[in-house]
């Protein structure tokens, strides 16, 4: 994933966050540039965009604010929030799968980093269309098993491979249950398998081995 960066000068340094509990999702109600967001919202008197990210109809996703400092987006959660704004409006619009596959992966890296974050929508907070009766419930929906994908998708092989490592140990302390004892035993007696370390896990060639064993 990358994360462009538009250079963007706010007038004032934004105050940091000291809590993160919520990922707001919002639409620009409109088209343009990170810039152009970045105009109007000076244009308000804020210390530039209120967005922390901006993603565009092309899939490019963009800074905003620094991820760590408050925003000016959501009455009443901007002090414990990130949020990410995208461009177009899905009062109308339908986003491009170029959007929605990138703010797949930036809400679920954002999910991933921060525990116990919950996903919401603007309007949620707020008596506010934002961001749009279209847009796609599929990142509203970005849950539990998001924040997964990502732990998993930011391990390193060696990580990945000490997990396995340590889950196959784990399981081998684990004991064979009572029901299988007697098949098992047979197993063994017709060398389906030596007998050793009954719960550990199983590969698929060591599987495709018993299974040709025992023809
Ligand atoms: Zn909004």
């Amino acid at each position: 994933m990358i994360i462009n960066d538009a250079g963007l000068k706010f007038t004032l340094e934004p105050d940091k966050r000291s809590k993160t509990n919520m990922l707001i999702l919002h639409h620009a109600a409109g088209n343009g540039s990170v810039e152009a967001v970045h105009k109007s919202h000076l244009s308000r008197n804020w210390y530039g965009i209120g967005y922390h990210y901006y993603v565009r109809k092309d899939g490019s996703i963009w800074r905003g604010r620094p991820e760590d400092s408050v925003g000016t987006h959501t009455y009443g959660k901007n002090m414990t929030s990130i949020a990410i704004c995208f461009e177009g409006n899905f009062e109308t619009d339908v986003m491009s799968d170029a959007q929605l596959q990138a703010g797949k992966e930036l809400i679920s890296d954002i999910l991933g980093r921060y525990e116990g974050i919950k996903l919401s929508a603007h309007r949620e907070h707020d008596s506010t269309a934002c961001p749009g009766k279209d847009f796609p419930e599929e990142l509203l929906n970005m849950k539990l098993t998001d924040e997964c994908t990502a732990f998993i998708r930011r391990l390193t092989d060696e990580q990945a491979y000490d997990i396995l490592t340590k889950a196959n140990r784990h399981a081998a302390t684990l004991p064979l249950p009572a029901w299988a004892t007697e098949e098992y035993a047979a197993a063994v007696d017709s060398g389906i398998t030596d007998g050793e370390n009954p719960m550990q896990l199983v590969h698929r060639y060591q599987a495709a081995i018993m299974a040709h064993r025992s023809k």
